[in-house]
């Protein structure tokens, strides 16, 4: 089962499971996730949707549950911040309540934001992150690390069977043209020939995984059978924002870089040190920005085309 929302992280794995002939029930509150997602999921006998929003408590008799509940973008977790703490601590107490309750094994999708403004470089999981408590990004930062200790204090004190993974910066189609964040922003600017919007001075980095490279790391992660602690899943191609953007730009053909003020507690540096995945999952991601841009952006081509944004 799937108690996730069907944003575009959600709808991949739903897929990936389906294909491989199991039982999958969606749960999503369609906050920022959209139907149109799961359409084409629609079609399988073996699938199921139920709107429901999981900071209510819900049961269901399942065998897995993959916990994606939360928006990942800065102006969607900002645009109701105590939202999104319910969402990551009520939602997780009710998540893993149901795990408890019927013998699931549980996986948490957490992020490298654990990480914060990070000190150390490349971030690896025994880094305990350098986190603002009381800044803008906070409600999702601090609300991520109490689903953490959530899952393992579930694990310790209830013998619940749990998987956590770090996702680094993700990107790939079903994200949607507002998403907000930098791929698509980028991408989606490009395509309507608008100013591309570099915060700061664009030196910023981040790495960036394509989805399909993250949904195999979720599978596995799931399916392999020890109690191994966090592990990191991201791209480690470390990028600045400002190369960023001029591949976008070259790929599209047009766009003008603006800078735009940065906002508060932006982190400075991301990068993931993925040696546990390698050496517990036997997982690294197989494809490269450039080849995960092209496919980005032939898919918000079309997004943009059919004015469906
Ligand atoms: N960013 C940017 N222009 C945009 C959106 C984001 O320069 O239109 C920058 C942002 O300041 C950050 C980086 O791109 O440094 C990644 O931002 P995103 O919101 O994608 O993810 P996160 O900050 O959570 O890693």
């Amino acid at each position: 089962m799937s108690p996730d929302r069907w944003s575009f992280r959600g709808s991949h794995p739903c897929a990936r499971l389906l294909s491989e002939g199991h039982d999958v029930i969606c749960l999503d509150n369609l906050f920022t996730g959209r139907k149109a997602n799961i359409y084409n999921l629609m079609d399988y006998k073996n699938f199921e949707f139920i709107r429901h929003d999981i900071t209510q408590p819900i049961l269901l008799e399942v065998e897995q549950i993959y916990h994606l509940a939360c928006p990942a973008s800065p102006v969607h977790y900002q645009f109701n911040p105590v939202k999104t703490v319910k969402t990551n601590v009520m939602g997780t107490i009710n998540a893993l309540g149901i795990a408890k309750r019927v013998k699931a094994r549980f996986f948490l999708a957490s992020t490298s934001e654990v990480y914060g403004d990070p000190k150390e470089h490349p971030q690896s999981e025994g880094y305990w992150g350098n986190v603002n408590p009381i800044g803008i990004r906070s409600c999702y930062d601090e609300g991520k690390r109490m689903a953490e200790t959530l899952t393992m204090d579930y694990h310790r004190s209830n013998a619940v069977d749990t998987r956590i993974v770090r996702i680094f910066n993700t990107f790939g189609p079903n994200m949607h043209p507002q998403d907000g964040r930098v791929v698509s922003n980028f991408i989606v600017q490009a395509l309507q020939g608008k100013d591309i919007t570099v915060y700061g001075e664009g030196e910023q980095t981040r790495s960036f995984c394509y989805v399909s490279d993250l949904v195999e790391g979720f599978v596995a992660m799931m399916n392999q059978d020890e109690h191994v602690g966090p592990v990191n899943l991201g791209n480690p191609d470390e990028r600045t924002i400002l190369e960023l953007a001029d591949m976008i730009i070259g790929k599209v053909g047009q766009g003008k870089i603006v800078k735009e003020p940065l906002p508060k507690d932006d982190p400075a540096r991301r990068k993931p040190d993925i040696s546990l995945a390698k050496k517990v999952l036997g997982w690294e991601p197989k494809v490269s920005l450039d080849e995960g841009l092209d496919k980005a952006i032939e898919y918000f081509r079309k997004r943009v085309e059919a004015g469906d944004f």
